[in-house]
């Protein structure tokens, strides 16, 4: 079967926190689609800005495994098929970490049309809510998006930039750091992690690479990026960041 009368299918990057980090095109797609179906990640907020649309959480447990990803393609395909506008919409940008691969796949070989508009990375949104740019002249020239966790569940760590931003390794920190000195990175690496960035509640915590598991407590329960190297290092004293709660007194990473 052909496309030709199906829906197009608009994946949006939400951003990583409140609804106004959602670029205006995606805010402007979202208003046209008559279903959408989001993350949890996502803020309640941008219904907002779609507020005839059908709205499906495909975000519940359930649809978080392999055998819940199908069955986000198929609905995904199901409903491109009955609507003009269906809207995916994702939390951060719909192409880090995102499973969008499986999904354009899937519309493709359905023969439905797509259109991918970026969103706000949690990694960047870390860095604007620390002040701390994950590239720097001269120490900081590559950066690095990973994830800790492989297909299988075990925890991985490399040290393939001078920055590297690691995501879905929030339960696993003491484990992090344990694998990143493996990895060569040494002991007094400076460590910043974030969690909830770009919602209003967001916290920052520094830390040194093998003081790393200090950071799960603070962090519990709330979805967590890790930048490690050149831009998990602070510009000024970390005090005087109001955000950032230094995880344990004379272990903020000193001024440069
Ligand atoms: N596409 C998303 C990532 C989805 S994977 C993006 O571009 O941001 C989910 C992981 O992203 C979480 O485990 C966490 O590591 C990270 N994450 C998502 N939102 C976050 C936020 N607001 N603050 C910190 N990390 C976040």
């Amino acid at each position: 079967m052909n496309g030709m009368n199906s829906g197009r299918v608009v994946f949006i990057g939400a951003g990583p926190g409140s609804a106004d980090l959602i670029t205006l095109r995606g805010a402007r797609r979202l208003a046209e689609a008559d279903v959408v179906l989001f993350d949890a990640l996502t803020d309640p907020a941008l219904r907002e800005l779609a507020p005839h649309a059908l709205w499906v959480d495909v975000g519940k447990r359930g649809f978080c495994h392999a055998t819940g990803q199908a069955a986000i393609d198929a609905l995904l395909v199901r409903h491109a098929r009955a609507h003009r506008s269906v809207v995916r919409l994702k939390g951060g940008d719909p192409s880090v970490f995102g499973r969008l691969e499986e999904e354009l796949q899937a519309l493709a070989t359905a023969g439905i049309e797509c259109e991918v508009v970026p969103g706000v990375t949690a990694a960047i949104a870390a860095a604007a809510y620390t002040k701390r740019p994950l590239t720097r002249r001269g120490a900081g020239r590559s950066v690095s998006l990973t994830t800790a966790m492989t297909q299988q569940g075990r925890l991985q760590a490399g040290r393939h930039a001078d920055s590297e931003v690691f995501y879905m390794a929030g339960r696993q920190l003491g484990a992090l750091g344990r694998a990143l000195r493996q990895a060569g990175w040494p002991e007094d690496t400076p460590v910043c992690v974030v969690s909830r960035a770009g919602w209003p509640d967001a916290v920052a915590s520094d830390h040194a690479l093998h003081e790393l598991a200090a950071a799960a407590v603070l962090h519990a329960g709330r979805p967590t990026v890790v930048t490690v190297g050149a831009g998990g290092r602070a510009l000024l004293r970390p005090s005087a960041h109001p955000g950032l709660a230094a995880a344990q007194a004379g272990h903020g990473v000193p001024a440069p």
